[in-house]
């Protein structure tokens, strides 16, 4: 067998073991990471550039905005607009029969002129719904329709980087009573003439059918969230876009009554502020550092997104934005890891001097995670990316280092016998001198062995019992030297023991303890002229001249030492002292 494929076998060995721990410990790694939130942030902005990437939908024509902005507060002089101004507005519009109208403004307190009027018109619109806020500080709805369910509320959770990803549709206010958010009141108007109705679904009525739509509320420890406070009834809130994703007038045009019927026609219209001095203004997946303008989103364009969610929904069937259970995440980590790490295995032991290919495999993998991830999203799911990137290029070094570290242990190992291979011993020597070197002079000494008679053994017995008669005398040698001393196959039979911070005293009793542990194996040699069993001879030398000396002449005085115990007669030890090379002149 060769070199090559004995080191293919010892590999293939592992084949399995290997990966396998590898994978698993990663996958732990990673869960346990994202249990603690750590990829969080993450995973928020790459769902936040899945939504700037996706393709732009078409303009929901069932909504219109009428936008109050700085042309509005410099033509009435006055935030809030005053009451009559809100009336003349709602009335226009109500002329022109649009299916609801929500007024996304605040109207606790009168606002003088025209207050009794709107309080008429509040109460006798019944297609009109009025907002108010619930958690924190508290708005009260208008007080004509409060009670009624006529209010909506417009509180928008947040996330902890500001961004809002989730829409509120119900939540209790603080005694306790269920709300409804704006959004949900305006669909309701917009969908029960159409005879689609909100009803409760599944065992514990959690889930909300609407039409095509079917809804399930927001767990914690969904998608990209760690412990997300999902109180009330949350789902994720499936932007169709910013403000240019739907029709919007002016609510001066409308004040002025310019506005084409038609656009208010059977639609839900939307009254509320963009303006930037009002600061109603809010971080979406859609403001970015790069692009000031789009910023911040309105409060008014986030509702009108949701109620467009639910409306596309419920009557086009247009995909939720669904997350990924936890435990899908999970599964997706462990079977990441778990198949990078037989891959990339796989390719490092079959390719073995290119451990840059696995890395090209994984950055390909990567570009499919992405790239899987963001069709996934198409269709409506989001799953985390970050943590199972992570997974599957730690895993990936992780194999790759303990690869690694297998070779490093093969190059160094003498493949018959398991011990130091000369490279190791070289390696070993030229370590234990620099530090004889540093620390001043120690006794660094060396025991050289030699088979006796080994080509007769051969001869005799045949080169496989050879082979197995190596093997059991550098197992003998190695149990015969101290945990700091290093023993390799420096040559056909010949092995070495490098026994550092040793003097020739102690060395010698090493050597001895060889001969004798060997003798003692009775591993019969018919044909030794020393022994009728397999026995060593070896040079013994210790050197405290490290400064003058170089590692390759202790070898060689090792070499000599054991020359003479062969000349001697074989089965003993012989020493050889080192002479200090003298100094040289100086000129
Ligand atoms: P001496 O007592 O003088 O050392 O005699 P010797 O026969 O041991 O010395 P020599 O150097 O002539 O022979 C060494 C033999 O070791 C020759 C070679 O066939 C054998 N040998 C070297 N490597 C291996 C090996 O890996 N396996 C086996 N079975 N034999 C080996
Ligand atoms: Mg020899
Ligand atoms: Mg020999």
């Amino acid at each position: 067998m060769g070199m090559y494929s004995k080191v293919r076998k010892r590999l293939e060995g592992w084949k399995t073991k290997t990966p396998t721990i590898v994978g698993l410990a990663v996958a732990v790694a990673t869960t346990a990471a994202t249990a603690t939130g750590a990829f969080q942030l993450l995973e928020w902005a790459a769902l936040d550039s899945f939504f700037r990437l996706r393709p732009e939908e078409a303009i929901d024509a069932r909504l219109l905005l009428v936008t109050i902005d700085e042309t509005e507060l410099k033509h009435f002089q006055a935030w809030p607009l005053p009451d009559a101004a809100l009336n003349r507005v709602v009335n226009t519009l109500q002329q022109h029969e649009p299916a609801a109208i929500g007024l996304d403004i605040y109207r606790d307190l009168p606002v003088e002129p025209g207050h009794a009027e709107f309080v008429e018109t509040l109460r006798t619109t019944p297609n009109l719904i009025g907002v108010e806020k619930i958690a924190g500080e508290p708005v009260a709805p208008p007080p004509t329709i409060a009670g009624s369910d006529r209010v909506g509320f417009v509180d928008l959770v947040l996330d902890a980087d500001g961004k809002i990803r989730r829409a509120l549709l119900s939540h209790p206010d603080s005694q306790g009573q269920l709300q409804l958010s704006f959004a949900v009141r305006l669909a309701t108007l917009y969908l029960d003439p159409l005879g689609v109705k909100l009803e409760a679904l599944g065992r514990r009525g959690r889930q909300l059918g609407w039409g095509r739509a079917r809804f399930v509320p927001l767990q914690p420890n969904q998608g990209g969230y760690v412990n997300a406070p999902t109180a009330g009834y949350q789902i994720l809130l499936d932007y169709r876009g910013t403000l240019d994703r739907f029709e919007r007038v002016s609510f001066l045009e409308v004040f002025r009554d310019r506005v084409s019927p038609d656009l208010v026609r059977d639609r839900v219209v939307l009254i509320g502020s963009t303006a930037t001095s009002l600061n109603d203004l809010f971080y979406t997946p859609y403001s970015t550092p790069f692009v000031p303008e789009t910023q911040r989103t309105s409060g008014l364009v986030v509702h009108a997104n949701i109620v467009s969610q639910i409306l596309s929904a419920a009557l086009d069937g247009r995909s939720q934005l669904r997350p990924l259970p936890q435990w899908g995440t999970w599964l997706w980590i462990f079977s990441l890891s778990g198949t990078a790490a037989i891959a990339s295995w796989k390719v490092l032991t079959q390719h073995q001097y290119a451990s840059a290919v696995p890395m090209l495999w994984t950055t390909a993998a990567a570009a499919g995670l992405l790239l899987g991830s963001y069709v996934a999203f198409l269709w409506g799911w989001w799953i985390p990316v970050v943590s199972p990137l992570f997974a599957l290029f730690t895993t990936v070094v992780v194999t790759t280092s303990t690869y690694s570290f297998h070779l490093q242990r093969l190059v160094a190992t003498d493949s018959l016998t398991q011990v130091g291979n000369r490279y190791a011993c070289d390696r070993f020597l030229e370590r234990v001198w620099t530090d004889c070197h540093s620390q001043g002079d120690r006794n660094l000494s060396i025991v050289l062995c030699d088979v006796d008679y080994f080509k007769n053994y051969n001869d005799t017995y045949g080169h496989p019992a050879g082979d197995r008669c190596l093997q059991e005398i550098a197992r003998t040698i190695a149990e015969s030297v101290r945990s700091q001393d290093f023993v390799a196959r420096y040559g056909g039979e010949e092995f070495i023991a490098i026994l550092p911070e040793t003097d020739l005293h102690d060395a010698i009793n090493i050597a001895r303890r060889i001969c004798q542990n060997v003798r003692a194996l009775h591993i019969d040699h018919a044909s030794s002229a020393t022994s009728h069993v397999v026995t060593l001879s070896c040079g013994v030398v210790s050197s405290y001249h490290c400064r003058s000396l170089q590692a390759k002449d202790l070898v060689e005085a090792a070499d000599r030492a054991l020359y003479l115990a062969k000349a001697d007669g074989r089965d003993r030890y012989r020493t050889y002292v080192c002479p200090p090379i003298p100094q040289r002149p100086i000129y």
